[in-house]
């Protein structure tokens, strides 16, 4: 009998892809992990135990086959890897990089509660279709037959551009508007190189582009183009534009120079990674070499801005987070590959206001907290401990507190477009259907800030909804 090429997690130890040194790293943007080399991933993928109930996949928003891409990699079977593993999602290199895998799959699987280490699914899940596209095998939709419906997508963010290919694929005409010059949304210019590199963003929208989906790019709905415009020239529309309004702090000084908002910082950062030449960036505004950078915050947008500090050169990044550890939003593998790189944290810290010289920043007035009791979500409360302020000496301090929406109906003159208590848009579930007719919402925008894999699993879905509309509305257009 063939040998089973499975479950040998109890004689193989769990492996990850090899990282390189921090004094390394911190010289440079590009990404911190190595690809596995096929046999390694072959020896990582065999380790799955092929569980019965695979607690991996219903962790996974887009609930990806990862039992059987496993083990169709364990068996040298990598094509069909790719085929299945795409078949549930549409980037799946960028979920491998970029997914909190740690939150969802792996965080789940079941040789990892019963203490043998996670299978290593991200890094497996990354190294399948990096080598799909080295081969070939990933390839730009190609309708059977094209249909004469058109869809116009407001943003091409992950929930927008999976929805684009979904349509295309069905042979529907696509328009995606987005207000930057690439499209990509938060892949691009919010999402660090050393977590996700630019050309990886760039070779998908290279293939949708490809594959007949029409970018135009510049054009700010709202601005450039009107709302009922897009609105006019498509059969359906699909709103995926992102939560942008950075929440902000009212306190002392907070206007002082020097004090600036995370997406700012890192979408300068990220265009310089392109090349492009920026004046915030040049005129030392939003460049933190040579500073003393002090970052607000613990979520994973502030540990992308104490990491991209650190590259930049600046002299000293400290973290300040109002819980602890054990309480932070951010990944915990992202705190400790910051360590690694220089990154001092300040837990259980909160800014009371800034001190600045001529208008320019000079230091964070802190005050230290502690836990009190559960608020209403369970989660302790920070309090404050009287008589513990300190000033943390800073010349740049990066404000990454979180994302609100937009004003859209507002800003777009739609009032009849209903948006939650939140501001989110209001969206039926599993549809993305809004108030208005024909016209759907998927991603950040309806859930607030959220993950890739989120938006990836909505725009997907919405699409399918759409083209059930379409269907239904070229039957009753044929009676
Ligand atoms: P977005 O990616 O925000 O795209 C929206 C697009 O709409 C943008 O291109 C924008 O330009 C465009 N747009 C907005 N308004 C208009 C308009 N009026 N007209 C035309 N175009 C418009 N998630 C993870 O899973 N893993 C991570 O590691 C991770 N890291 C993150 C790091 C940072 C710094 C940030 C900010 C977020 C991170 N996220 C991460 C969250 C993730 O990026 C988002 O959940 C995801 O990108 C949401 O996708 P989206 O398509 O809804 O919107």
């Amino acid at each position: 009998m063939a040998e089973n090429p499975m479950l040998k997690f109890v004689s193989v130890g769990r492996d990850m892809p090899q990282k390189r040194e921090a004094s390394e790293r911190r010289e440079d943007f590009r990404e911190i992990y190595a690809e596995y080399a096929d046999a390694k991933a072959k020896e990582q993928a065999s380790r799955c135990s092929q569980c019965g109930v695979p607690y991996c996949q219903s962790h996974c928003p887009l609930h990806n086959n990862i039992p059987d891409w496993l083990k169709l990699t364990a068996e040298g079977r990598l094509r069909e890897a790719y085929e299945v593993s795409q078949a549930t999602n549409t980037f799946p290199e960028i979920c491998g990089r970029i997914c909190p895998q740690d939150r969802l799959c792996e965080g789940n699987c079941v040789i990892e509660q019963s203490g043998h280490g996670t299978v290593t699914i991200g890094s497996v899940e990354k190294y399948i279709t990096d080598t799909a596209w080295e081969e070939g095998w990933v390839v730009p939709p190609k309708p059977v037959r094209e249909r004469k419906e058109s869809v116009g997508i407001i943003g091409a963010g992950p929930g927008g551009l999976a929805a684009a290919d979904m349509l295309r694929r069905a042979g529907v005409q696509v328009t995606i508007y987005d207000r930057y010059d690439r499209a990509g949304g938060l892949l691009t210019y919010g999402i660090p190189g050393f977590k996700l590199e630019k050309d990886v963003v760039m070779r998908r929208n290279k293939q949708l582009e490809d594959g007949g989906v029409t970018f135009k790019l510049n054009h700010e709905v709202g601005r450039d183009i009107s709302f009922e415009q897009v609105r006019e020239a498509h059969d359906a529309v699909i709103i995926a534009t992102g939560v942008y309004k950075s929440r902000d702090l009212t306190l002392p000084n907070a206007t002082s120079g020097g004090v600036v908002k995370a997406i700012d910082f890192l979408t300068v950062s990220n265009r310089k990674s392109f090349g492009d030449e920026v004046e915030a960036f040049e005129d030392g505004s939003l460049n933190a070499e040579g500073k003393r950078v002090v970052v607000i915050g613990g979520g994973d947008t502030a540990m992308d801005c104490v990491r991209t500090s650190i590259r930049q050169g600046a002299s000293s990044v400290k973290c300040l987070y109002r819980r602890d550890r054990a309480n932070m939003p951010g990944s915990q593998r992202e705190v400790q590959n910051a360590e690694e790189e220089g990154v001092v944290f300040e837990w259980l810290s909160a800014p009371k206001g800034f001190t600045e010289e001529g208008g320019k920043v000079t230091g964070v007035m802190v005050q230290k907290m502690r836990l009190g009791a559960p608020d209403a979500t369970g989660r302790q409360a920070p309090e404050v401990i009287e008589g513990a302020d300190y000033v943390e000496g800073a010349d740049l301090v990066i404000k990454a507190l979180g994302f609100e929406p937009e004003d859209l109906p507002t800003l777009w003159d739609q009032p009849e477009l209903e948006v939650t208590r939140w501001g989110t848009i209001k969206a039926e579930f599993t549809t993305g259907k809004t108030a208005l007719d024909g016209v759907y919402a998927v991603g950040d925008i309806v859930r607030g800030a959220s993950l890739v894999v989120w938006a990836i699993r909505d725009g997907r879905d919405c699409a399918e909804a759409i083209l059930k509309d379409l269907s239904g509305a070229s039957a009753i257009a044929a009676e």
